[in-house]
């Protein structure tokens, strides 16, 4: 018989799992019940929608420990598996295989695999050295054999099972110098285990018990005997009481069903009855998963009709900025049969979201209000989303979304809400002031946020690509205007600098004109700037989009022909205006030397490309000279 060969990336996965120092080994019995379960759903939701097929049999799990010959067993009276599904589900890894091998550099030990793909099946060669899976598919009367020794393949052969489902056989491995293997062979650390981890699972998860009783007949001889025991107490966990359950249950939920590899941040546990009923346990992650800002990710919450799960991603309920809540809803109220296309337009299901959505922004203004450090952490990572939600769908959604929003503020140092920043603002000022740029020490820097900050005001920070674009959706928070700093009009009155300013540009028309001449299409403008203290130039902008609009847009593929309408704003104070002005009394080709440096500095400036640096740098070789 052929031995057959792993997957190249499961070979490389099971290697990993099997010299791993991962310190919860113990997940690989969770691993298997869950599997198991799964299987005896499959016969469920089969009786529940096919007339010809019943569920009246004894369904259940059982774990038995064969102690003098090392064998833990793991069977299930599920719908077990054909000679081909046993290849191709244990053939390979089932959850997105490839993705886990993208980053090599996470592959330091195999804890954050683990965790974060619910490696299933696999965990059991953590503990064990040879894997044997007997199974007989639903509805067939042929048996087969899988077995593996890890890492050089597997086998199939055909083999003898009297009633359909699966039995998972572990010889478990010797002790290491490091591992004690023998625990998985005690009768107590097992049972714990499974009340650790598994203790909701739906079906009985049934032990051989061993107790110690009076010989009968006898006043003081005591014999072993085995019993039969369930030993799960088999209520989901989201039928329980609120009061019965503590954190550590919600923790251990949420890895069971492979929610994360974090610890999520908040859970939410909803008992709804009335127009609708529903139950629903939802998760607030910490970390962003791996996949989270790419397409690949989806979301959605696990759908269960009555305990029955029927959807394991229903997008339906969850809307795009909240994506990365992750949960389930159990409803009575639904059709088991409920299809992906009916789904939409399902009332129950419709009332749910709506119900859902308005739990989690109300537990998100919790945590933001009495958990602060714990928000920030969550806004670390799923801030962006929540700005790509105010964004999206022209806005619709910035009303449920904007009070969420943390910025970095230059006068706190540190993350404020909108509403902190209009509560501290002096009567007279009248914009919301924000920077936009690459890094809170790059816009620290910037020279357009001189005279803002000079007046004492404080400047928002916009380092993330979405912020402006979110910002320009509120428009107004509170009836006060945004304002970039670099945006034309600052709506600051600064009399002297008003005034003068203005004369300056009547007075030195000529001169900006032949400067905008030297520059060509490159700026919409010259002008004295009202803004400027200690820099001699910047640029700032006139219209909707601006610079760093601009830039974001420009490292798109589609939108190469974009520009902001740029203004080259020059420092009438500065010592170098006087340079300036000299030169254009009396040596044009020093003016448009000059005029180049200033505009160059400007790009620079802004963390914009300069067009010809080496023309840039023989400039500065010229006055240098
Ligand atoms: P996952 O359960 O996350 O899909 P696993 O590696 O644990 O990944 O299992 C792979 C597949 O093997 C499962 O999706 C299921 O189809 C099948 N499988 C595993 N265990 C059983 C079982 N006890 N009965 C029936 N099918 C099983």
């Amino acid at each position: 018989m052929a031995r057959k060969q792993f997957k190249a990336e499961s070979k490389r996965l099971l290697d990993l799992l099997i010299n791993s120092v991962y310190t919860h080994r113990e997940i690989f019995l969770r691993e298997l019940i869950s599997n198991a379960s799964d299987a005896i759903d499959k016969i469920y939701y089969k009786a529940l929608t096919d007339d010809s097929v019943s569920f009246d049999k004894d369904y259940y799990i059982k774990v038995a420990i064969d102690k003098p010959n090392r064998i833990l067993k793991v069977s299930d009276t599920g719908i077990g598996m054909t000679k081909e599904e046993l290849d191709d589900n244990l053939g390979v890894i089932a959850k997105s295989g490839s993705m886990i091998f993208k980053n090599e550099n996470e592959l330091k030990d195999g804890h954050e695999i683990i965790g974060q793909f619910g490696v299933g099946f696999y965990s059991a060669f953590m503990v064990a050295d040879t894997v044997t899976v007997i199974s007989k598919a639903f509805g067939s009367n042929e048996a087969f054999m899988w077995e593996s020794k890890g890492v050089e393949g597997y086998t199939i052969r055909p083999c003898e099972k009297d009633s359909f489902g699966t039995d998972v056989i572990l010889s478990i491995k010797e002790n290491a110098e490091d591992e004690k293997f023998d625990d998985y062979l005690e009768e107590y650390r097992i049972r714990s285990i499974i009340k650790k981890y598994s203790d909701f699972i739906r079906y009985p998860i049934k032990m051989d018990i061993t107790g110690r009783r009076l010989k009968e007949g006898s006043e003081k001889e005591y014999e072993d005997y085995t019993e039969e025991q369930i030993v799960n107490s088999m209520v989901p966990i989201w039928k329980k009481n609120k009061n019965e359950l503590n954190q550590d249950d919600y923790d251990n939920f949420y890895s069971e069903k492979h929610y994360g590899f974090d610890k999520p941040i908040k859970h939410i546990h909803i008992s709804v009855e009335g127009a609708v009923s529903y139950n629903a346990i939802l998760f607030i992650p910490e970390k962003i998963p791996y996949d989270f800002y790419t397409k690949e990710y989806e979301k959605g919450l696990e759908l269960y009709s009555n305990g029955v799960m029927i959807m394991n991603k229903c997008a339906e309920l969850l809307p795009d900025y909240f994506s990365f809540v992750k949960g389930m809803v159990d409803s009575e109220d639904l059709s088991l049969n409920i299809s992906r296309e009916m789904l939409q337009h399902d009332r129950q299901l419709n009332l749910i979201a709506k119900n859902i959505k308005t739990k989690i922004k109300n537990e998100l203004d919790n945590i933001l209000k009495n958990e602060r450090d714990k928000y920030e952490k969550f806004y670390k990572s799923f801030g962006r989303q929540l700005k790509y939600g105010i964004y999206s769908e022209f806005g619709r959604n910035k009303d449920v979304l904007q009070e969420l929003l943390l910025f970095y503020s230059s006068t706190e140092k540190k993350m404020v809400t909108l509403d902190e920043y209009v509560s501290r603002m002096p009567e007279e000022q009248k914009y919301i002031y924000y920077a936009a740029g690459e890094s809170n020490e790059r816009i620290e820097k910037l020279p357009q946020t001189e005279l803002v900050a000079d007046k004492g005001y404080e400047i928002l920070y916009f380092t993330d690509d979405i912020d402006e674009f979110a910002i320009k959706m509120i428009a107004t928070y509170k009836d006060k205007e945004f304002k970039s700093v670099s945006s034309g009009d600052l709506g600051i009155e600064m009399e002297e600098n008003k005034s003068c300013s203005g004369s300056d540009n009547q007075n030195y028309q000529e001169l900006f004109e032949q400067m905008k001449n030297i520059l060509t299409d490159k700026v919409s403008n010259v002008r004295a700037s009202k803004r400027l203290k200690n820099h001699p130039v910047c640029l700032s902008s006139e219209g909707e989009l601006s610079i760093e609009m601009e830039k974001i847009l420009k490292s798109l593929p589609t939108n190469q022909h974009v520009k902001a309408d740029k203004v080259l704003e020059i420092n009438t104070n500065h010592e170098v205006f006087r340079s300036l002005k000299e030169a254009y009394e009396k040596d044009q080709e020093k003016l448009k030397l000059y005029t180049d440096l200033l505009y160059n500095q400007a790009l620079l400036i802004e963390g914009l490309p300069i067009n010809d640096p080496v023309e840039f740098t023989n400039n500065i070789c010229k006055i240098m000279k």
